[in-house]
């Protein structure tokens, strides 16, 4: 008990912060959620085209062509990329940029990535001694947890650690579920309360992976039609926040 008061500092917090500015408490959900509310609200439905990956963008004084892996291309006055921390949108940016302002964006800024965090999160149900509306967090040392308790007690968990060194754009580890059963094995007693440990959360397992958080903030965020946006721009080491009560 000594050792575990030493090491570990846990507070236990609720979802009310938002209230007083919002009128409504945070909540947290799945993903799939926000996205099925934010296109139930889309009028013409038409638009949105599913399962396209875009390869190419040409870029003239006139406007922008899309172009897709399946052979389809559309065309516009700009393109706006929200594809993620490998957008294609923002290399075709660049090479768009390099080629007609050669040196305004330079290489250090495309390697500008990186990576010193991982990451094993995971999505539980109702596990005894965690309720709706909970936010805890544990700090231990090389290690630190958050968990939020949502609608019907499912349990949103995170467990962060500091890789052995920073990771650059290029070598940053990807992991498998092996892996991810490794991380998790090896901290099984961390307390999320009192009487409740990560373990338990761990066996009411629905989903969980491990991955690598990517950092980056780039300075150029738009160049002639493009603009860029979320992660693909700024980036940002999810959770880490949660890590500074790491020594
Ligand atoms: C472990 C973890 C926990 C997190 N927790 C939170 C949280 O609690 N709250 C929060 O606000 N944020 C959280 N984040 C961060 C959040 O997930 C990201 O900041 C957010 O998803 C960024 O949204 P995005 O649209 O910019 O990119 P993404 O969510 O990565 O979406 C990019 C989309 O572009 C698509 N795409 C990629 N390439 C192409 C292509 N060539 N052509 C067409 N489409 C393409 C992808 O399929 C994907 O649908 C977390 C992140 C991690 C890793």
């Amino acid at each position: 008990m000594k050792i575990l008061e030493w090491c570990c500092r846990a507070y236990e917090l609720t979802l009310t912060w938002n209230f007083s500015r919002t009128g409504y408490d945070a909540v947290f959900l799945d993903r799939q959620l926000i996205l099925e509310v934010l296109y139930r609200q889309v009028k013409d439905k038409s638009k949105i085209l599913t399962s396209k990956r875009v390869s190419h963008v040409d870029h003239t004084a006139q406007g922008v062509t899309v172009k897709c892996t399946d052979d389809t291309s559309y065309e516009g006055d700009i393109v706006v990329g929200a594809d993620g921390v490998f957008s294609v949108v923002r290399q075709e940016m660049w090479r768009a940029a390099d080629r007609e302002e050669p040196g305004l964006i330079p290489d250090e800024e495309k390697h500008h990535m990186k990576s010193e965090y991982q990451i094993l999160y995971g999505i539980s149900s109702a596990t005894p001694g965690l309720t709706a509306g909970h936010y805890d967090v544990t700090y231990m040392k090389d290690v630190s947890s958050m968990t939020v308790i949502g609608k019907n007690d499912t349990v949103f968990w995170f467990l962060f650690s500091r890789m052995d060194r920073v990771y650059k754009f290029g070598e940053i580890p990807r992991y498998t579920k092996q892996d991810a059963e490794a991380f998790a094995e090896r901290h099984l007693d961390i307390n999320l309360q009192p009487n409740v440990k990560f373990g338990d959360v761990w066996k009411n397992r629905k989903y969980s992976t491990l991955v690598a958080t990517e950092e980056a903030d780039y300075k150029h965020w738009t160049w002639g039609r493009f603009a860029c946006l979320g992660d693909s721009v700024h980036k940002y080491g999810s959770g880490c926040h949660e890590l500074t009560g790491l020594d």
